[in-house]
C-alpha cells in the first residue's frame, strides 16, 4: 500500500528518502512529521491490524497523505527487503518494537524476536541489498538497558544492567548496531530515556494517568489504579527526542547518544502534577498496597494501588545526562516536565469533550 505523493518526479529525485519502521507509533508519527518538514520523501513501515479501532495519530496529524505507508513486519525479512528496495532510503529509522516493558515479562520470546532479532533483520536486509555504504541506520535503543543502576546519573559510559526481557532484547539490538558500525555501516544507537506525549499508548503510566485524570474530571471515572508509585523516570517530550534522532543521523561520524532531560520524577509526583491541572490537590495516606491518594478538599480517594500491576523486576530509578548530545549535536530538550504533563492532561480532556474514543 502506498498512500501519498507520486514517486519519480524530477523533484523527488533530489529529495532525501527516509524509511521509518514503526511509523504509526508515538515516535514514528512525530519523526515522520519532522522529516516531511525537512523535505524528505518519507516511507513508513507499519504492521497490518485487522481491526482498526481508532485512527492512527500519524495519519490524522499529518493532515496530508505525504507519508507512503508500506505493510510489513520486522518478523518477516522478505517484507523488509521489498520495502527497502521500493523506498531506496538514505536514512532508516528503526523504531518498530514491542515497546512495553511490563508486557515483555509475559511475552518474552515474542519481545526478543521483535526487538532483538528485528534490528538484526533490518540491518541484514540493508547489507543483503548492497545498501550498507549508502544507507544510514538509526536504532531505537532505550534507557531500560541501564536497568538496576548504580550510578546516580546515567550516560553513554554507564554499565548496562538490564532488568526485563525488553531491556535484554534492546541490549542485543544495541550491540548488533555497534557491530555493524564497526564493519563500516553508518549505524547509531539513540539511548533514549522515557519520552511521552498525548500520543503515548494508554498502557504507559504517564498516559494512563493523564487519561484517568481527564475521565475523573469529566465525571466518567472515580479512581485511578496504579502499581509502583515510587519508581523514578527521566520523562521528556517525544517531539524533542525525534529531533535528537535526526541530528544523530546528520553527523559526519556515527556514534551512540543518550537523550534525556537531566531531571527525574516519581510516578507519585507525575500523579500530583496531573491532578493539579484539574485543580485537585492530592495527599497520600496509608502504606504499601493500602496507600491511597486522596483529594485534600473532598476527602475522596482518587488513587489506589493494585499489587498485580507491580512487575516481577523493577527499574526503580533513571536519570540521564545528555551532555554528549548537547556538546556534539547541540541538542537540548525544550519542553519541561510541567509543560509535558499539562499538554497530556489537556489533550485527554479535549478528546473527551470532543467525544473522541482515543
Ligand atoms: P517504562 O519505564 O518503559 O517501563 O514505562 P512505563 O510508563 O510502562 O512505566 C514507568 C514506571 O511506572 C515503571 O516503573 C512502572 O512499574 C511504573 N508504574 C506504576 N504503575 C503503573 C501502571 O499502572 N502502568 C504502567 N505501565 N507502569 C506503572
Amino acid at each position: 500500500i502506498t498512500n501519498g505523493t507520486t514517486n519519480g518526479t524530477s523533484n523527488d529525485a533530489c529529495k532525501k528518502s527516509a524509511l521509518v519502521t514503526g511509523a504509526d507509533g508515538q515516535d514514528g508519527s512525530y519523526l515522520c512529521e519532522l522529516l516531511l518538514g525537512q523535505g524528505y520523501t518519507v516511507h513508513g513501515l507499519v504492521r497490518h491490524h485487522s481491526e482498526v479501532t481508532s485512527e492512527k495519530p500519524s495519519r490524522r496529524s499529518l493532515g496530508t497523505a505525504a507519508v507512503q505507508y508500506h505493510y510489513g513486519d520486522v518478523l518477516d525479512p522478505f517484507s523488509l527487503i521489498k520495502i527497502l528496495r521500493a523506498s531506496k532510503p538514505d536514512e532508516v529509522y528503526h523504531l518498530a518494537a514491542q515497546s512495553h516493558v511490563g508486557l515483555s515479562f509475559s511475552t518474552s520470546s515474542y519481545t526478543s524476536d521483535v526487538d532483538a532479532l528485528g534490528t538484526l533483520r533490518v540491518l541484514e536486509a540493508i547489507v543483503a541489498l548492497g545498501m550498507e555504504k549508502t544507507v544510514r541506520f538509526y536504532n531505537a535503543c532505550s534507557s531500560e538497558v541501564f536497568g538496576d543502576v548504580r550510578d546516580p546519573v546515567q550516560n553513554e559510559q554507564t554499565r548496562f544492567n538490564p532488568r526485563s526481557p525488553y531491556a535484554v532484547a534492546k541490549l542485543y539490538s544495541y550491540y548488533t548496531t555497534v557491530n555493524f558500525r564497526d564493519q563500516g555501516v553508518f549505524a547509531v544507537n539513540g539511548i533514549l530515556f522515557n519520552h511521552e506525549s498525548p500520543r503515548r499508548g494508554m498502557d504507559f503510566v504517564t498516559r494512563k494517568i493523564s487519561r484517568a485524570v481527564a475521565l475523573i474530571h469529566h465525571g466518567d471515572a472515580m479512581e485511578l489504579t496504579l502499581g509502583n508509585l515510587d519508581s523514578f523516570r527521566d520523562w521528556g517530550h517525544a517531539r524533542d527526542y525525534v529531533r535528537g534522532m535526526w541530528l544523530m543521523m546528520q553527523q559526519d561520524e556515527p556514534s551512540d547518544y543518550v537523550l534525556a532531560t537531566g531531571e527525574t520524577h516519581s510516578v507519585r509526583i507525575f500523579c500530583e502534577e496531573a491532578f493539579r491541572i484539574i485543580g485537585v490537590c492530592l495527599e497520600w495516606d496509608g502504606e504499601g498496597v493500602d496507600e491511597v491518594g486522596v483529594n485534600v478538599k473532598t476527602g475522596k480517594v482518587l488513587v489506589r494501588i493494585d499489587p498485580k500491576l507491580a512487575r516481577p523486576l523493577e527499574v526503580g530509578y533513571l536519570l540521564g545526562s545528555a551532555q554528549k548530545a548537547a556538546d556534539r549535536l547541540k541538542w537540548k530538550p525544550e519542553i519541561t516536565f510541567q509543560q509535558l504533563v499539562r499538554e497530556m492532561v489537556m489533550a485527554d480532556i479535549k478528546a473527551l469533550e470532543a467525544g473522541s474514543n482515543l
